[in-house]
């Protein structure tokens, strides 16, 4: 079962994180490769203007809702998603899950040594997950090729993305078909906190949906991004009636 949720003309997966997780499995065991994407209030807006990363987002074959703005749009339009499914939980999801099947990742993103740390990190709690390589995310586009054939001659299971939004998901469309991994998943700034360089926000801000708040407390300089959330808050509002 895979209901989409409308939200602004881009289609969000309904569902929990469990659901996600188990689409993800599901996906191990299918042709091709999946591509995950996780977008958040911000990027939603971009689709709006930009109908070619809209159509990307909505060619996914997983779209989870990982910004809280994307909740409240859904309330407010009555459009049936019920809980947040970050994309932070999903790769930690299905990294227990490569380790409890001895799947194998690559990690491709963040800057020099990010990606390293990560992968250093991830074994060290989940020992069963096999590391085919990683590599950081500032390449030339003259290398992506090299880049795609190394991926594939290393055989990874899931391939993690993190070039930031939309870098990253426009990537990922770029060469899904190419890819021999069975997930493509973009994380963005989720490699660093499993590299520890950025700390998620406590369980408290979480719960109460305000990690977008904890995040500016921590990142001030992001206030400009973020002051989208007002912006489409109101674009919502104005939408339902
Ligand atoms: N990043 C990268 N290459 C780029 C741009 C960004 O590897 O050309 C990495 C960046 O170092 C960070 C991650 O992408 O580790 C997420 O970036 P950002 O914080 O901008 O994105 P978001 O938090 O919105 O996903």
């Amino acid at each position: 079962m895979n209901h989409k949720a409308d939200i602004m003309g881009v289609f969000v997966d309904q569902g929990t994180l469990e659901d996600a997780t188990n689409r993800c499995i599901e996906f191990m065991n299918t042709m091709g490769c999946k591509m995950i994407i996780t977008p958040n209030t911000e990027i939603i807006m971009s689709a709006q203007k930009d109908s070619k990363l809209r159509q990307i987002i909505n060619h996914a074959d997983l779209v989870i809702p990982d910004g809280i703005g994307i909740i409240y749009a859904s309330k407010i339009q009555k459009k049936g998603l019920t809980e947040r499914v970050t994309g932070v939980d999903l790769m930690h999801k299905i990294l227990e899950y490569c380790n409890e099947n001895q799947k194998s990742i690559y990690i491709l993103g963040g800057k020099p040594g990010v990606a390293e740390k990560a992968c250093e990190n991830i074994k060290n709690k989940l020992s069963g997950v096999e590391i085919k390589g990683f590599r950081d995310g500032y390449f030339k586009e003259e290398e992506e090729g090299k880049i795609i054939e190394n991926i594939n001659r290393l055989n990874a299971d899931i391939l993690f993305v993190a070039l930031g939004a939309p870098k990253q998901e426009i990537w990922m469309d770029k060469y899904r078909e190419k890819l021999k991994s069975k997930i493509v998943m973009g994380v963005g700034g989720s490699v660093d906190v499993w590299a520890g360089t950025v700390k998620r926000a406590p369980k408290i801000y979480q719960k109460l949906g305000l990690e977008w708040f904890y995040r500016l407390l921590k990142e001030p300089w992001r206030y400009k991004r973020m002051m989208v959330l007002p912006k489409f808050m109101i674009k919502v509002i104005l939408n339902k009636q």
